[in-house]
């Protein structure tokens, strides 16, 4: 290499950062490395400093192999990189291209005296070497994504059941429920538990074989089995070399024939000697139109368990748990107000609350009520005025041909119970309201009438598909900010 090596540690960085700043894009340049101070905390260790957590972690998830590469080029040395969190980062360097910026005194100068070239060469080629090969090992065994826990999963009254099937098929594997079939919209958690149990069960019983795939992946795997004539490889893997199957998104493979016939011969073989199965699905076994009679009748051998959106309190409790996980400290009626407006499903929860510290931290602003109405107005439409217990009384009155005074109404008459229990069931769905508070503006009823027409709607929501109806069109009446929690 023919190039000047930097001669201090602040030519060094700045070329580096001049680097980066024509690998990466000026949103991306100005976004995360703006902020931040650059030191050699000792011979061969750069430290980074950053302002929050949140651009820490960015930057070492997204950039931190391009940092280090850039390092290497430029000085022709390696180094290891670390980040620190600092609140008032005081910039060291000039942003500036090469040459403009003034070079800052130092007195530390990077120790070249043992250098050699030819031995950074090989290191750093032994270095991606061996990421290769760890790469290469990895995808014989299952890798489970470490952030998806039971630990890190929050319990509440959407996906108590399933969370408690999970655990206990985890702990005992084929022991309780053979298959699981976990069944419920986007976003709410079904992939988060497969992988909890796959850790679990890889950490309680290291000996047996865990296989986790999506039914995407597995229609692929059939698709390549049979161009290349690898059916009794793909045998082998599904039927003999395993003892759990996971298959998330079964859904995909209705419809496809040869992966269906495929599936159901690797179903009965697993299933005679007791393996574990559980797949997961967006639908029940019966609404797969597609999927042959003789699967949709094995599906439901075991536990079928459905997930259902979260409500007030869960989505709460969720955005409590995320904040403490990232680092970000949430105020109170910030996260009233995301689990008010986005109440779709868990992903877009975290969705809004990732985007307004993003944008609070890269803005250099605090996180305020304001500040998250402004970041999320694209994201949950211009917020309608607050949905109200009353609001929802009138539709539902009318839905029934019914009079808002019938629901308050101490009559327990069943045509206006029920209407009743609608209505205090998409009171606590959608609104952040407690029992006491929807029992006082239903005409006083105690905090227990109301949980328990909750419980109940819930309940037959569960089998009773006109109920579902019913619901499904009220909840289109009442025009909620943005989606609606699909408590069906
Ligand atoms: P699905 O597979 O049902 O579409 P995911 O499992 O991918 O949903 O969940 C979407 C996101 O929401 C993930 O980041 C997941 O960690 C998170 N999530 C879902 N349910 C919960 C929960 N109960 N507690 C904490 N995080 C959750
Ligand atoms: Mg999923």
């Amino acid at each position: 290499m023919t190039q000047e090596l930097p001669t201090t540690d602040s030519d060094l960085f700045n070329k580096v950062l001049d680097a980066l700043r024509t690998k990466v894009s000026d949103f991306n340049f100005k976004n995360w490395f703006q902020h931040t101070s650059w030191h050699l905390e000792e011979p061969g260790r750069v430290l980074i400093k950053v302002p929050t957590k949140f651009i820490r972690d960015w930057l070492a998830d997204h950039f931190l192999e391009l940092i280090k590469f850039e390092l290497f080029r430029v000085s022709e040395r390696e180094y290891d990189v670390l980040f620190k969190v600092e609140k008032n980062v005081n910039r060291t360097l000039e942003l500036f291209p090469q040459g403009a910026a003034p070079a800052l005194p130092t007195t530390e100068t990077p120790k070249v005296e043992d250098y050699s070239p030819v031995k950074a060469v090989n290191q750093f080629i032994r270095s991606q070497e061996s990421r290769t090969t760890q790469r290469l090992a990895t995808i014989t065994q299952t890798v489970f994504n470490p952030k998806y826990t039971f630990a890190n999963f929050v319990v509440g009254n959407g996906n108590q059941l399933v969370h408690a099937a999970c655990k206990a098929v985890a702990a005992q594997p084929a022991k309780s429920y053979n298959p699981l079939f976990i069944y419920g919209g986007v976003g709410l958690g079904k992939t988060h538990l497969l992988n909890a149990v796959g850790i679990d069960v890889q950490k309680n019983y290291p000996h047996l074989r865990v296989l986790f795939v999506t039914g995407e992946k597995f229609t692929n795997e059939v698709i390549d089995a049979i161009r290349y004539d690898k059916t009794f490889e793909l045998r082998r893997k599904y039927r003999e070399s395993c003892d759990i199957l996971l298959i998330d998104d079964i859904q995909f493979i209705a419809g496809k024939e040869r992966t269906m016939e495929e599936f159901f011969h690797t179903f009965n073989a697993l299933y005679e000697v007791r393996k574990q199965i559980i797949l997961t699905s967006d639908r029940m076994p019966k609404d797969m139109a597609k999927l042959e009679e003789r699967l949709k009748s094995r599906f439901g051998w075991g536990l079928l368990a459905d997930i259902q959106a979260p409500d007030y309190e869960t989505r709460m409790a969720i955005l409590h748990k995320k904040a403490e996980e990232d680092g970000f400290d949430l105020a109170g009626d910030v996260c009233e107000f995301i689990a008010s407006n986005v109440t779709a499903n868990i992903r877009e929860l975290e969705g809004a609350l990732v985007r307004v510290y993003a944008f609070a931290s890269l803005a250099g602003l605090q996180v305020t009520l304001d500040l998250t109405r402004e970041v999320l107005k694209s994201v949950v439409g211009n917020v309608k005025p607050a949905l109200s217990v009353e609001g929802i009384q009138n539709k539902v009155a009318d839905y029934f041909q019914l009079r808002t005074s019938d629901l308050k109404s101490k009559r327990r008459h069943r045509a206006l119970a029920y209407p009743r229990q609608i209505a205090m069931y998409l009171c606590k769905i959608h609104l952040p309201a407690s029992f006491p508070e929807i029992g006082h503006k239903f005409g006083g009823k105690d905090h227990t009438t109301v949980m328990h027409a909750v419980q109940k709607i819930k309940k037959c929501l569960e089998s009773d598909a006109s109920l579902k109806t019913q619901i499904a069109e009220l909840e289109k009446g009442l025009d909620f900010p943005r989606g609606h929690a699909n408590a069906c």
